[in-house]
């Protein structure tokens, strides 16, 4: 089965679910994306600072599938930013993923403190999609008074900004900005995975356990993570679930047979706490610029 997929602002079709890569590990990373291919997943979502790109192209190639019928996303991490610096990281995740063309690349997030280098990082966007070398581009972890400080300085519309969002953080002025400018919101951690990565403290609720998913999963005879995906689905926001497990893989595309009805999307909505659980864009360390991206 074809999966379901949204059509951006400039036209080009994104599948609705993808396969995340954030933490997996690069010995990992080819066989996941293998299974997920596999599995009838034809998007991935990487990004220059998981260090997996190579591993992603490794396994696009041994899945054996079409690269034209592959979604590519990545992102240009903050120490790329600036012109001349966002064209030479596209160059070196092409090189690294095997490919010429991506089909989205965005920001991985804003640099308020060097606004300038992200608007320049953008503009080289724009000029990777004018020359046809990228298909869409867009930005990541975007709030509503950065898309409109980048829309007062650009001319291409984000075609989606990839955020923080899951039950418990909805973020709901972002996917409302995001809507009025025709921005496809993307949900990172859509099944609440940084409400749960370990290390990050342990005072922190799990989305995965929370009662009200279960009872909703389990009137359907599927899983709390199948059910957060499903609400994305039925949202219009495209999900990148991370997995390196081939049977979770496979559960978290096995969402396309059920329909979850209007009291329970709205018991799941009832569930936002307003907080975001990973960091706030607008506060910077100085080490996210101390992070060079190898040239392969
Ligand atoms: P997530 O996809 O919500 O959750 C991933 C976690 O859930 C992993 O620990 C995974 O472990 C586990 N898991 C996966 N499927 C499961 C299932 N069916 N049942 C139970 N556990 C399951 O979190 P995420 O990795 O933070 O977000 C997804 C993707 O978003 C990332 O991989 C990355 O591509 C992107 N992202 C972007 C940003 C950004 O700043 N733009 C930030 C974070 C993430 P196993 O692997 O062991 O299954």
């Amino acid at each position: 089965m074809a999966t379901p997929t949204f059509t951006l602002n400039n036209g080009v079709e994104i599948p609705a679910i993808g396969l995340g890569v954030y933490q997996s590990a690069p010995d990992e990373t080819a066989a996941a994306v293998e299974a997920a291919l596999r599995t009838g997943y034809r998007h991935i979502d990487t990004a220059a600072a998981y260090r997996n790109e190579r591993q992603v192209g490794e396994g696009i190639r041994a899945s054996g599938i079409d690269r034209a019928e592959i979604f590519i996303e990545t992102k240009v991490w903050v120490s790329d930013f600036g012109y001349d610096e966002t064209l030479h990281a596209f160059e070196k995740a092409t090189r690294k993923l095997g490919v010429d063309q991506l089909d989205l690349l965005i920001l991985h997030q804003p640099a308020p403190s060097r606004w300038e280098k992200t608007v320049a990082a953008y503009k080289a966007l724009e000029t990777l999609l004018a020359d046809g070398r990228v298909r869409s581009i867009g930005v990541s972890n975007f709030k509503p008074e950065h898309l409109a400080n980048l829309a007062d300085a650009t001319d291409v519309v984000p075609a989606v900004n990839q955020i923080e969002l899951h039950p418990y953080s909805a973020q709901r002025a972002t996917q409302v900005a995001d809507a009025e400018r025709g921005i496809l919101t993307q949900a990172w951690s859509p099944i609440g995975g940084i409400t749960f990565y370990p290390g990050w403290g342990e005072q922190r609720r799990n989305v995965m356990e929370d009662p009200a998913l279960a009872a909703i999963a389990g009137a359907h005879g599927k899983t709390a993570a199948q059910v957060m995906l499903r609400w994305h689905l039925q949202q219009g926001r495209s999900a990148i679930p991370k997995s390196t497990n081939p049977a979770r893989i496979a559960e978290n595309f096995d969402i396309f047979d059920f329909e979850l009805d209007d009291a329970q999307l709205a018991q799941i909505d009832a569930l936002d706490t307003d907080r975001r659980s990973g960091p706030d864009p607008d506060v910077e360390r100085a080490e996210m610029f101390d992070m060079p991206i190898a040239e392969d």
